[in-house]
C-alpha cells in the first residue's frame, strides 16, 4: 500500500503524511498514551478493534484476582467483608468511575448490569415525577434500553407511555407530560454523539428528568455529567473500562436527586442499616440506596483494575487519540477500498465516539474473514461492520495493518469462503 501522491496534494500535508506505515509508526512514537499499551495482555498476532464490545485484559487483573481468590476469599473467608473492604467496593469503584465521567465521588456506584440499572432508574424517575407518564427515547437505541422501557410500561400499565422519536423530533416530543428522556450518548451502531448539554437543558426546561446511557462513552469520549447538569446515568463496565466479560455496571444519580429517588429493587444492600436486620425497608441516605443485593466481589475486583488504568489516563489525550485513529481508519478504508463500503458513522470526529462503522451487504462474511486473519471487529445486523479504537492500546500502525488486511480480503475475494457465511450465536 503506497501513498497516492496526487491525492496527497489535494489534502492537507499532515493528514496525508499519516497515510503510510512509517508515518503511522512515527505517530505512535509521539503518542502520550503509548505506555498504557504495556498494561494490557494482548495476544500475539491480533489487532483488537473490539474494545467497544469487550475491553482487553489488564495485566493487573491476573494478580489482583489471584490475591482476591487465594488470600481474601480462600484464607480470610468471611472476615474479608471487613478486613479487605469488600463491603465498600461498589462505592470505591463507583468513585473511581466518577472521576472519568465528570461526576462527584458520592454520585456513582458500581452494581448490577446496565439493564438492571436502567430498570431501577427508569422506574425511580417515573415515581419522582408524579402526574407525568411519558418517557421519550429514540428508535434504534440499544435494544436492552428499549426492552427495559417496554417492560416498565407493561408493568405500570397506564402510568407509563413510551414516545419513540427520531433524533430530529426528540426536542419537540418533550412536553409537560414527559417524566424522562432516556438516550444513549454514543450510539452503539453508528457512534453518533448526542449533545448531552442541550438535550438535558431542553428536558429540564419542560420539568423532565434525563437518563443517559454511557455504555459507549465512559472511557471513550470526554464525558462531563455535572458540566451538562445531567440527572441520571448508567453505563457498562466491560467495554472501554476493561472490567472483563459481564463486569458489573455503574449508575449515577446527581446529588440533588438522591434523597428523592427510590429503587424499586429495594434489596437489603440498599438499606440504611443492612446489618440491623430490621423487617422494614428504609433506604440508605445517598447513592447506596441504589444497591440491591450482595455485590459481586470477583467482578468488582477485576473492574477496579480496568477503571484504575482509565482513571490515570489524561482524558483529553484519550479523546484526541480516539478521534485521530477513527479519522485515519476512514481515510485509509476509502483510499484502499474505494466505493466498496458505506460510512455509517459521522465523518466529523467531533460527532463520533471511539468507533467507526461501515455498511456492506456482505459485512458479516467480510468480518469473519478479518477475524480469521487476526483483525477483530464485530458485526451488527443488518449490515454494519463495527471497528472500535480503544485509545489505551490501539496504535496507528494497527489501524494501518487492519486496513491492509481488509484490502487484501476485498481484492482476493477471500471473504466468499464458505466458512465465513454461517453466523454464530454472538456476532
Ligand atoms: C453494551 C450496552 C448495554 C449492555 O447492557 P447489559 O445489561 O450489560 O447487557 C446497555 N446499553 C448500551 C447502550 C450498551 O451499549
Amino acid at each position: 500500500m503506497s501513498m497516492d501522491r496526487a491525492a496527497c496534494a489535494a489534502v492537507d500535508r499532515a493528514a496525508c503524511a499519516a497515510l503510510d506505515r512509517a508515518a503511522c509508526a512515527a505517530l505512535d512514537r509521539d503518542d502520550p498514551l503509548a505506555a498504557f499499551r504495556e498494561e494490557f495482555d494482548l495476544p500475539e498476532g491480533v489487532i483488537y478493534l473490539d474494545g467497544n464490545s469487550l475491553g482487553a485484559l489488564p495485566k493487573a487483573v491476573r494478580s489482583r484476582l489471584g490475591d482476591v481468590v487465594a488470600r481474601e476469599w480462600g484464607a480470610d473467608l468471611i472476615r474479608s467483608w471487613n478486613t479487605a473492604g469488600w463491603i465498600t467496593l461498589p462505592q470505591r469503584v463507583g468513585a473511581r468511575i466518577a472521576s472519568i465521567i465528570g461526576a462527584g465521588a458520592d454520585e456513582v456506584i458500581a452494581a448490577d448490569s446496565t439493564s438492571v440499572n436502567l430498570f431501577k432508574l427508569v422506574t425511580a424517575a417515573l415515581a419522582a415525577r408524579p402526574g407525568r407518564r411519558v418517557i421519550v427515547t429514540e428508535p434504534g437505541n440499544f435494544p436492552t434500553d428499549l426492552y427495559i422501557l417496554q417492560g416498565v410500561r407493561d408493568l405500570l400499565g397506564d402510568r407509563a407511555e413510551l414516545r419513540v422519536m427520531e433524533p430530529g423530533g426528540l426536542e419537540d416530543a418533550i412536553d409537560g407530560d414527559t417524566a424522562l428522556l432516556l438516550l444513549t450518548q454514543v450510539h452503539y451502531k453508528t457512534g453518533r454523539i448526542h449533545d448531552m448539554g442541550r438535550l438535558t437543558a431542553t428536558a429540564q426546561a419542560a420539568g423532565a428528568l434525563t437518563l443517559w446511557d454511557l455504555s459507549h462513552s465512559a472511557g471513550a469520549i470526554d464525558v462531563d455529567l455535572n458540566g451538562a447538569n445531567a440527572d441520571l446515568a448508567v453505563g457498562c463496565g466491560y467495554k472501554y473500562l476493561n472490567g472483563g466479560p459481564g463486569a458489573p455496571a455503574f449508575l449515577f444519580v446527581a446529588r440533588r436527586h438522591q434523597a428523592l429517588l427510590r429503587s424499586p429493587l429495594s434489596g437489603w444492600m440498599g438499606h440504611a442499616a443492612p446489618f440491623e436486620f430490621s423487617d422494614a425497608y428504609a433506604p440508605a441516605p445517598g447513592i447506596d440506596r441504589m444497591l440491591c443485593g450482595t455485590p459481586s466481589i470477583l467482578g468488582l475486583s477485576a473492574l477496579e483494575m480496568g477503571v484504575d488504568i482509565m482513571a490515570r489516563a489524561d482524558r483529553r489525550a484519550v479523546r484526541a487519540k480516539s478521534m485521530a485513529l477513527g479519522d485515519l481508519f476512514i481515510r485509509l478504508v476509502e483510499q484502499e477500498c474505494p466505493g466498496q463500503f458505506i460510512l455509517r458513522s459521522p465523518r466529523d470526529a467531533r460527532e463520533r465516539g471511539s468507533q467507526v462503522s461501515f455498511g456492506h451487504a456482505d459485512g458479516y462474511a467480510i468480518m469473519q474473514a478479518l477475524i480469521d486473519r487476526g483483525v477483530i471487529g464485530d458485526f451488527r445486523a443488518p449490515d454494519v461492520m463495527r471497528f472500535g479504537f480503544a485509545p489505551l492500546y490501539v496504535r496507528h500502525v494497527d489501524v494501518f495493518d487492519a486496513v491492509a488486511t481488509l484490502k487484501d480480503i476485498m481484492d482476493s475475494g477471500a471473504w466468499r469462503g464458505a466458512a465465513y457465511q454461517t453466523r454464530g450465536a454472538v456476532t
